[in-house]
Protein backbone atom coordinates (compact mmCIF):
# COMPACT_ATOMS: atom_id res chain seq x y z
CA UNK A 1 0.00 0.00 0.00
CA UNK A 2 1.61 3.58 -1.02
CA UNK A 3 2.59 6.04 1.68
CA UNK A 4 0.01 8.12 2.43
CA UNK A 5 -0.01 11.83 1.28
CA UNK A 6 0.08 13.92 4.54
CA UNK A 7 -2.50 16.93 4.85
CA UNK A 8 0.84 19.41 4.71
CA UNK A 9 1.96 18.08 1.65
CA UNK A 10 -1.66 18.39 0.27
CA UNK A 11 -1.36 21.66 1.28
CA UNK A 12 2.01 23.02 -0.05
CA UNK A 13 1.35 21.12 -3.37
CA UNK A 14 -1.96 23.15 -3.89
CA UNK A 15 -0.16 26.39 -2.98
CA UNK A 16 3.00 25.55 -5.07
CA UNK A 17 0.36 25.23 -7.55
CA UNK A 18 -0.91 28.08 -7.36
CA UNK A 19 2.08 30.20 -7.29
CA UNK A 20 2.94 29.16 -10.76
CA UNK A 21 -0.37 29.99 -12.13
CA UNK A 22 0.01 33.37 -10.59
CA UNK A 23 3.89 33.57 -12.05
CA UNK A 24 2.47 32.53 -14.84
CA UNK A 25 -0.19 35.05 -15.71
CA UNK A 26 0.25 37.70 -13.36
CA UNK A 27 0.46 41.17 -15.44
CA UNK A 28 3.65 42.51 -14.09
CA UNK A 29 4.63 45.32 -15.15
CA UNK A 30 8.06 45.60 -17.01
CA UNK A 31 10.98 47.34 -15.48
CA UNK A 32 11.26 50.65 -17.83
CA UNK A 33 10.99 53.42 -16.19
CA UNK A 34 8.76 55.96 -17.68
CA UNK A 35 9.54 59.67 -19.09
CA UNK A 36 13.08 57.96 -20.48
CA UNK A 37 14.36 57.88 -24.38
CA UNK A 38 16.53 55.01 -24.02
CA UNK A 39 18.67 52.84 -26.26
CA UNK A 40 20.82 49.49 -25.11
CA UNK A 41 23.48 48.00 -27.47
CA UNK A 42 22.94 44.13 -26.87
CA UNK A 43 26.23 41.99 -26.34
CA UNK A 44 25.43 39.49 -28.75
CA UNK A 45 29.10 38.51 -30.27
CA UNK A 46 29.46 39.58 -33.92
CA UNK A 47 26.13 41.00 -35.06
CA UNK A 48 23.48 43.59 -33.60
CA UNK A 49 21.06 43.87 -31.27
CA UNK A 50 19.45 47.13 -30.06
CA UNK A 51 16.46 47.64 -27.56
CA UNK A 52 14.84 50.80 -27.67
CA UNK A 53 12.36 52.05 -24.76
CA UNK A 54 10.63 54.91 -25.54
CA UNK A 55 9.26 57.48 -22.70
CA UNK A 56 5.33 56.30 -23.51
CA UNK A 57 6.81 52.79 -22.34
CA UNK A 58 6.78 51.40 -25.71
CA UNK A 59 9.19 49.49 -26.89
CA UNK A 60 11.16 48.34 -30.56
CA UNK A 61 14.02 45.58 -30.98
CA UNK A 62 16.30 46.51 -33.96
CA UNK A 63 17.75 43.56 -35.33
CA UNK A 64 18.16 40.29 -32.93
CA UNK A 65 22.15 39.12 -33.23
CA UNK A 66 22.80 35.78 -35.65
CA UNK A 67 25.78 33.98 -35.04
CA UNK A 68 27.27 30.76 -37.38
CA UNK A 69 25.58 27.67 -37.03
CA UNK A 70 22.57 28.88 -34.88
CA UNK A 71 20.08 27.21 -37.53
CA UNK A 72 18.35 23.98 -36.34
CA UNK A 73 19.33 20.89 -38.42
CA UNK A 74 16.95 18.21 -37.46
CA UNK A 75 17.68 18.22 -33.79
CA UNK A 76 20.91 19.33 -33.50
CA UNK A 77 22.20 23.06 -33.96
CA UNK A 78 26.06 23.98 -33.61
CA UNK A 79 26.58 26.89 -32.55
CA UNK A 80 24.79 29.52 -30.15
CA UNK A 81 21.36 30.98 -30.66
CA UNK A 82 21.25 34.44 -29.71
CA UNK A 83 18.07 35.29 -29.93
CA UNK A 84 17.35 32.83 -27.53
CA UNK A 85 20.10 33.31 -24.98
CA UNK A 86 21.44 36.52 -25.20
CA UNK A 87 18.42 39.02 -26.53
CA UNK A 88 15.69 37.05 -25.17
CA UNK A 89 17.14 36.84 -21.48
CA UNK A 90 17.73 40.41 -21.49
CA UNK A 91 13.96 41.57 -22.70
CA UNK A 92 12.60 38.39 -19.91
CA UNK A 93 14.67 40.60 -17.19
CA UNK A 94 12.96 44.22 -18.15
CA UNK A 95 9.80 41.86 -17.47
CA UNK A 96 8.91 42.39 -21.11
CA UNK A 97 5.95 39.60 -22.80
CA UNK A 98 5.48 41.65 -25.68
CA UNK A 99 7.45 44.24 -28.32
CA UNK A 100 5.96 46.80 -29.91
CA UNK A 101 8.03 46.84 -32.66
CA UNK A 102 10.87 45.14 -34.57
CA UNK A 103 13.13 45.75 -36.64
CA UNK A 104 15.50 44.25 -39.77
CA UNK A 105 17.57 46.57 -40.95
CA UNK A 106 19.08 43.76 -43.10
CA UNK A 107 18.71 40.34 -43.73
CA UNK A 108 21.80 39.46 -42.82
CA UNK A 109 22.29 36.87 -40.74
CA UNK A 110 24.51 38.47 -37.69
CA UNK A 111 20.90 41.00 -37.79
CA UNK A 112 18.40 38.40 -38.54
CA UNK A 113 18.94 35.16 -37.51
CA UNK A 114 18.12 35.63 -33.74
CA UNK A 115 14.82 37.26 -34.61
CA UNK A 116 13.14 33.76 -34.87
CA UNK A 117 13.51 32.96 -31.00
CA UNK A 118 12.14 36.38 -30.67
CA UNK A 119 9.23 35.80 -32.28
CA UNK A 120 8.62 32.99 -30.67
CA UNK A 121 8.98 34.07 -27.51
CA UNK A 122 7.27 37.49 -27.04
CA UNK A 123 3.97 39.08 -29.09
CA UNK A 124 5.70 41.10 -31.45
CA UNK A 125 2.62 44.03 -33.09
CA UNK A 126 4.74 45.06 -35.95
CA UNK A 127 7.96 43.70 -37.73
CA UNK A 128 9.20 46.85 -39.74
CA UNK A 129 11.62 45.93 -42.76
CA UNK A 130 13.48 48.10 -45.52
CA UNK A 131 13.63 46.50 -49.01
CA UNK A 132 12.19 43.34 -49.56
CA UNK A 133 14.57 40.49 -50.59
CA UNK A 134 14.48 37.31 -52.58
CA UNK A 135 16.12 35.42 -49.94
CA UNK A 136 14.79 32.45 -47.73
CA UNK A 137 15.65 33.66 -44.56
CA UNK A 138 14.15 36.66 -45.27
CA UNK A 139 11.02 34.91 -46.85
CA UNK A 140 11.10 32.42 -43.68
CA UNK A 141 11.29 35.45 -41.12
CA UNK A 142 8.27 37.19 -42.65
CA UNK A 143 6.59 34.55 -42.73
CA UNK A 144 6.45 33.71 -39.01
CA UNK A 145 6.40 37.04 -37.99
CA UNK A 146 2.75 36.98 -39.92
CA UNK A 147 1.92 33.54 -38.04
CA UNK A 148 1.97 34.73 -34.81
CA UNK A 149 -0.01 38.04 -36.12
CA UNK A 150 2.27 40.79 -36.47
CA UNK A 151 1.76 43.11 -38.94
CA UNK A 152 4.38 44.01 -41.75
CA UNK A 153 5.15 47.40 -42.25
CA UNK A 154 8.09 48.16 -44.87
CA UNK A 155 9.98 51.82 -44.20
CA UNK A 156 11.75 53.96 -47.00
CA UNK A 157 13.69 56.78 -46.53
CA UNK A 158 11.55 59.99 -46.00
CA UNK A 159 9.36 57.93 -43.92
CA UNK A 160 8.69 59.15 -40.02
CA UNK A 161 6.74 58.56 -37.04
CA UNK A 162 6.12 60.23 -33.68
CA UNK A 163 5.01 58.69 -30.40
CA UNK A 164 4.45 60.86 -27.79
CA UNK A 165 7.00 63.40 -28.49
CA UNK A 166 9.65 61.31 -29.91
CA UNK A 167 9.95 61.75 -33.18
CA UNK A 168 11.52 59.12 -35.59
CA UNK A 169 13.52 59.24 -38.94
CA UNK A 170 14.01 56.60 -41.73
CA UNK A 171 17.04 58.10 -43.35
CA UNK A 172 17.41 55.24 -45.75
CA UNK A 173 17.12 53.09 -47.92
CA UNK A 174 15.58 54.70 -50.86
CA UNK A 175 12.06 53.28 -52.42
CA UNK A 176 13.76 51.28 -55.28
CA UNK A 177 11.66 48.03 -55.29
CA UNK A 178 12.85 44.65 -53.96
CA UNK A 179 16.16 43.35 -54.07
CA UNK A 180 17.77 39.72 -55.15
CA UNK A 181 19.92 39.45 -51.91
CA UNK A 182 20.59 41.19 -49.16
CA UNK A 183 23.32 43.88 -48.60
CA UNK A 184 24.74 46.13 -46.06
CA UNK A 185 24.14 49.09 -48.00
CA UNK A 186 20.25 48.57 -48.16
CA UNK A 187 20.52 48.64 -44.26
CA UNK A 188 17.68 50.69 -43.13
CA UNK A 189 19.10 53.61 -41.08
CA UNK A 190 16.91 55.36 -38.59
CA UNK A 191 16.82 58.50 -36.33
CA UNK A 192 15.11 58.66 -32.93
CA UNK A 193 14.88 61.99 -31.27
CA UNK A 194 12.75 63.35 -28.30
CA UNK A 195 13.84 66.72 -29.18
CA UNK A 196 16.66 67.45 -27.25
CA UNK A 197 18.98 64.02 -27.55
CA UNK A 198 19.33 62.26 -31.16
CA UNK A 199 20.24 58.81 -31.42
CA UNK A 200 21.18 57.64 -34.83
CA UNK A 201 21.27 53.58 -35.89
CA UNK A 202 23.26 53.24 -39.01
CA UNK A 203 22.86 49.53 -39.30
CA UNK A 204 26.00 48.11 -41.47
CA UNK A 205 26.38 50.95 -43.92
CA UNK A 206 29.22 51.81 -45.97
CA UNK A 207 31.43 54.48 -47.71
CA UNK A 208 29.19 54.75 -50.41
CA UNK A 209 25.90 55.16 -48.43
CA UNK A 210 27.90 57.46 -45.76
CA UNK A 211 28.31 59.79 -48.61
CA UNK A 212 25.09 59.80 -50.22
CA UNK A 213 23.56 60.76 -46.84
CA UNK A 214 26.14 63.46 -46.25
CA UNK A 215 25.51 64.89 -49.86
CA UNK A 216 21.81 64.72 -49.76
CA UNK A 217 22.09 66.89 -46.64
CA UNK A 218 20.31 63.84 -44.54
CA UNK A 219 19.35 65.01 -40.83
CA UNK A 220 22.41 63.08 -39.74
CA UNK A 221 23.84 64.82 -36.73
CA UNK A 222 23.09 63.15 -33.26
CA UNK A 223 24.39 62.78 -29.66
CA UNK A 224 24.54 58.95 -29.97
CA UNK A 225 25.84 56.65 -32.79
CA UNK A 226 25.60 53.39 -33.42
CA UNK A 227 28.50 52.59 -35.44
CA UNK A 228 28.04 51.70 -38.98
CA UNK A 229 28.81 47.88 -39.86
CA UNK A 230 30.78 47.43 -36.33
CA UNK A 231 33.14 49.34 -36.90
CA UNK A 232 34.67 48.07 -40.41
CA UNK A 233 37.36 50.09 -42.24
CA UNK A 234 34.57 50.18 -45.36
CA UNK A 235 32.42 52.74 -42.90
CA UNK A 236 32.75 55.41 -40.40
CA UNK A 237 34.13 57.83 -43.03
CA UNK A 238 35.37 61.26 -42.03
CA UNK A 239 32.99 63.34 -43.91
CA UNK A 240 29.95 61.28 -42.50
CA UNK A 241 31.24 60.94 -38.62
CA UNK A 242 31.79 65.29 -39.06
CA UNK A 243 27.86 65.21 -40.15
CA UNK A 244 26.88 62.98 -37.19
CA UNK A 245 29.01 64.85 -34.61
CA UNK A 246 28.37 62.10 -31.65
CA UNK A 247 29.12 62.50 -28.39
CA UNK A 248 29.02 58.62 -27.23
CA UNK A 249 29.14 55.66 -30.01
CA UNK A 250 28.93 52.28 -30.08
CA UNK A 251 30.54 49.74 -32.12
CA UNK A 252 28.88 46.38 -31.70
CA UNK A 253 31.53 43.85 -32.36
CA UNK A 254 32.13 40.21 -31.86
CA UNK A 255 35.54 39.34 -29.63
CA UNK A 256 38.11 37.30 -32.34
CA UNK A 257 35.76 38.01 -35.12
CA UNK A 258 36.85 36.31 -38.70
CA UNK A 259 36.21 39.99 -40.27
CA UNK A 260 39.24 41.54 -38.22
CA UNK A 261 36.19 44.54 -36.75
CA UNK A 262 36.75 46.80 -35.63
CA UNK A 263 39.01 48.57 -37.64
CA UNK A 264 42.33 49.94 -35.95
CA UNK A 265 42.02 53.20 -38.07
CA UNK A 266 38.67 53.46 -37.15
CA UNK A 267 38.57 53.32 -33.27
CA UNK A 268 41.59 55.90 -33.79
CA UNK A 269 39.11 58.57 -35.75
CA UNK A 270 36.76 58.41 -33.22
CA UNK A 271 39.25 58.69 -30.47
CA UNK A 272 40.96 61.39 -32.17
CA UNK A 273 37.22 62.90 -32.84
CA UNK A 274 36.86 62.80 -28.93
CA UNK A 275 33.70 60.43 -28.76
CA UNK A 276 33.42 58.99 -25.73
CA UNK A 277 33.40 54.86 -27.40
CA UNK A 278 32.23 51.93 -26.05
CA UNK A 279 32.71 48.23 -27.65
CA UNK A 280 30.24 45.75 -26.92
CA UNK A 281 33.15 42.87 -27.21
CA UNK A 282 35.28 44.69 -24.56
CA UNK A 283 32.67 46.65 -22.62
CA UNK A 284 29.12 43.70 -22.66
CA UNK A 285 25.88 45.51 -23.20
CA UNK A 286 25.69 49.30 -23.22
CA UNK A 287 22.61 51.39 -22.48
CA UNK A 288 22.55 55.38 -23.12
CA UNK A 289 19.22 57.25 -22.13
CA UNK A 290 17.70 60.57 -21.32
CA UNK A 291 15.24 61.49 -19.28
CA UNK A 292 14.90 64.89 -21.07
CA UNK A 293 17.54 67.12 -18.98
CA UNK A 294 20.54 64.37 -18.92
CA UNK A 295 21.99 61.78 -20.98
CA UNK A 296 23.26 58.67 -19.01
CA UNK A 297 25.53 55.94 -20.24
CA UNK A 298 26.86 52.51 -19.06
CA UNK A 299 28.45 49.79 -19.52
CA UNK A 300 28.11 46.13 -17.72
CA UNK A 301 31.35 46.32 -17.49
CA UNK A 302 32.78 49.83 -16.71
CA UNK A 303 29.27 50.50 -15.38
CA UNK A 304 27.71 54.10 -15.34
CA UNK A 305 30.02 56.61 -16.70
CA UNK A 306 28.23 59.92 -17.05
ZN1 LIG B 1 26.29 43.09 -39.59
Amino acid sequence: MPPAIAPQEWAAAAALAVLTILVATYPFPPKIAPGRLGVTVLDVGQGDAIFAAFPDGRTMLIDGGGLPGSQWEGRFRAGTDVGEEAVSPFLWSLGLKRIDVVVLTHAHRDHLGGLFSVLANFHIEQLWVGRDVESSSYRALLAEARSRGASILHWTEGGMFAWDGVEGEILWPPDRGPVEAASNDDSLVLRISDGRERFLLAGDIQQQVEETLVADRAPLSADFLKVPHHGSRTSSTGAFLAAVAPRIAVISVGATNPFGHPSQSVVERYEQDEIQLFRTDRDGAVTVETDGRKVSASSYVRGELQ
